[in-house]
Formats: C-alpha cells, sequence, structure tokens
C-alpha cells in the first residue's frame, strides 16, 4: 500500500513518520498542497490524506476517482472545504478526525480567559514602553469571585467548565442538549440570554450553524452586565464582530479574548509581517489592548497534532482496506 500524505507542515512530519512506521506503510509526504497543478502526485497512490483551507475544483473529484483514489482523509475535524455531493457522486469517501484533543482548546480558552481577566495585553503593552507602574486600571478581579457562562456543553465545554470550577468560579451554562455529567459542576440555564445576564465571563463552545450566526449582537450584549469578559475559541460567525466593538467601547465588555474572526480566512496562518491589513475591523481587533487575538490557534499543541496525523492517516488505511470508516462524513 502506498499513500500520500499532502500539505504537511513540519511539524507533523515527525508523526507522520513515526505512524507510518509504527505500520510498516509506504507514505510519501509533501507539503504541497492538492490542486490541478499538483495532482500528478497522486498518481500510483491508494490514498490521500489532506489538510488544506482551499477547496477543490469540482471536476477533481472525479480525477481523483479515474486515479484509483477511493477517499479523502481531511487531518482537521472540519470538512466545510470539500464539496460531499461532489465526492459522493465520484464515489468518494470523505473522512475527518472529530476529536483529537479537546484538553488542547479548553486549555487555551482558560489561558485565554486568565489573560484578558489580568489585562495581559496592556501590562505587556506598558512593558514595551518600560513603563513598570502599577497603573490604577490594571486592578483586575479574581476568577473564584465570579460567575463563568459556558454556550456548549459539548467535549471541549465541559473541560473548560471543570477547570474554571478549579479555580474556584461558580459556572452557568447553556446548550441545546443537556448532558447529566456535566450537572455536577455546573447549573444549566434555559437560554443564552439567562446565561449571559448572570454571567461575568462567557466562553463560547457551540459549532457555527445556520441558527447561530451573530447570535452575540447587540441585542445579547446588551443583556450582559457591565465590565463583563468574551471568549471565543469556537467560530468568528458566532460573533457580530461590529456589535463586539460597540461592547467594548461603551464598556459593557471589560475585555475579549478571540481565537476566532468571521472573516479571518485572508489572514490567519499567513506572514503580514510589514504589510497593510485591509479589513479594518481586522486591523482594529488586533491592535485593541482590551481584544487579546489569537490565529486560530487554541487546538495547536504536540497531542493533538499527533491525534490529527495518526488520526486522518488511520481513516485512509481503514478506507483502503475496508472500503469504510468510523470517521466518514458523506
Ligand atoms: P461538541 O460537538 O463536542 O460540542 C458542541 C456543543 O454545542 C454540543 O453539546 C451541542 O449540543 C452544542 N450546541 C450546538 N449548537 C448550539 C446552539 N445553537 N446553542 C447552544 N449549544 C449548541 O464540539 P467540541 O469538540 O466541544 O467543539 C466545540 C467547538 O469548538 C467546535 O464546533 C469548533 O467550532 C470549535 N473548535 C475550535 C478550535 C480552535 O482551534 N480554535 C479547534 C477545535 C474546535
Amino acid at each position: 500500500m502506498k499513500l500520500l500524505m499532502m500539505g504537511a507542515r513540519e511539524d507533523e512530519r515527525v508523526f507522520a513518520e513515526k505512524w507510518a512506521k509504527e505500520n510498516k506503510i509506504d507514505l510519501e509526504i509533501t507539503n504541497d498542497f492538492l490542486s490541478p497543478d499538483t495532482l500528478h502526485l497522486v498518481e500510483g497512490k491508494d490514498g490521500i490524506a489532506l489538510q488544506q483551507t482551499m477547496g477543490l475544483p469540482k471536476e477533481m473529484y472525479q480525477q481523483l476517482a479515474d486515479l484509483g483514489i477511493k477517499q479523502i482523509a481531511t487531518r482537521s475535524a472540519g470538512y466545510d472545504m470539500y464539496d460531499l455531493e461532489a465526492a459522493t457522486e465520484a464515489g468518494l469517501i470523505v473522512t475527518n478526525v472529530p476529536e483529537y484533543s479537546p484538553n488542547a482548546i479548553a486549555e487555551f480558552a482558560v489561558t485565554s480567559a486568565l489573560a484578558t481577566v489580568r489585562q495581559l495585553n496592556k501590562i505587556q503593552a506598558n512593558m514595551a514602553k518600560q513603563d513598570f507602574r502599577w497603573a490604577k486600571d490594571m486592578i483586575s478581579r479574581e476568577i473564584r469571585s465570579m460567575t463563568v457562562g459556558i454556550i456548549g456543553t459539548g467535549r471541549i465545554g465541559r473541560i473548560t467548565a471543570q477547570i474554571l470550577k478549579g479555580f474556584g468560579a461558580e459556572i452557568i451554562a447553556y446548550d441545546l442538549y443537556q448532558n447529566d455529567d456535566a450537572k455536577e459542576f455546573l447549573t444549566y440555564k434555559d437560554s443564552v440570554e439567562d446565561v449571559v445576564k448572570e454571567a461575568d465571563l462567557i466562553s463560547i463552545h457551540m459549532p457555527a450553524t445556520k441558527d447561530n450566526h451573530h447570535l452575540f449582537n447587540d441585542d445579547l450584549f446588551s443583556l450582559m452586565k457591565d465590565g463583563s469578559f468574551l471568549v471565543n475559541t469556537a467560530r468568528g460567525m458566532i460573533v457580530d464582530t461590529a456589535a463586539l466593538l460597540r461592547a467594548l467601547d461603551s464598556g459593557k465588555l471589560a475585555g475579549a479574548a478571540l481565537d476566532t474572526y468571521e472573516n479571518e480566512m485572508p489572514y490567519v496562518t499567513k506572514d503580514f509581517t510589514g504589510k497593510e491589513i485591509e479589513d479594518a475591523t481586522f486591523k482594529e481587533l488586533v491592535n485593541r489592548e482590551d481584544v487579546i487575538f489569537t490565529p486560530h490557534i487554541a487546538f495547536y499543541t504536540d497531542t493533538a497534532v499527533e491525534n490529527l496525523v495518526a488520526g486522518g492517516l488511520n481513516a485512509v488505511y481503514d478506507v483502503v482496506t475496508t472500503n469504510d470508516s468510523s470517521n466518514r462524513v458523506n
């Protein structure tokens, strides 16, 4: 069996080589992404593992099938970059890696929560100016004195809640489907509105759907306590960024930590050193002292990357050898 791993980052190679050695598989690794220009690399391979933000031209699904390929395995949880209908029509099985390390994202959400509450941006900006005073506006609250609202109590939300409970916070939450085990460490409310009215810090942990697009808008921000904090490590489109900036300006929000932004695609994972950021809203987010913006990096731990690589390659192996995979999404 000969497999091809495309779009491989340097940090993935070591885990891919380990997987190939342990499973005695002939694995070719390239940092090229799959495109019409690189399709020839697929020739002679039995399966492919991809990791790319760009989609594929529609005709490529059939071209892959014509080369004898049965599947597309993405080394990510998200698979919205692929046209599932076109893949199915061409007889290709698309797989993802649904769970690779919820702790990675939960730990980052907690890190972001602490950083925004303790105003680390402001402190670091003063350090850069060599101003070592304790300004009055740097005084912060303690997490144990706060009520934390968790929106979405799935894998990541539950771990985030447990860690913050460990700091002594009271945890309230909303989810479309309540989790009985979570009731040991949090109290469910009947709506998002009920949570935001009571919480001092809100952390979002649900997927983006057509129902929650801009759920965090002017109306929802207006219900929040003055001086509350928002952490979003989920998806940018859940938050109306213009409304978020208004909430920060009015003092409704004291700070926000965002690992994701609704129009992040042109910027995230790219080097803009010395280049102009044309999106004025994004530029404001990365420059404000009351916003900690990070580039969709919450997942990025050694454990998560190893699990993504192994999960993606295992799915290729499963489809090539059994014509199916438990991680099939089409
Ligand atoms: P999960 O599926 O385990 O949990 C999601 C929870 O959200 C579920 O309990 C679901 O019932 C709930 N939910 C869905 N729609 C809702 C709504 N409208 N209102 C309230 N609750 C709702 O997912 P997870 O593994 O915990 O991941 C959560 C999110 O984290 C993902 O969807 C993704 O957007 C994000 N994520 C971010 C990164 C990153 O690097 N920043 C990495 C992985 C995942």
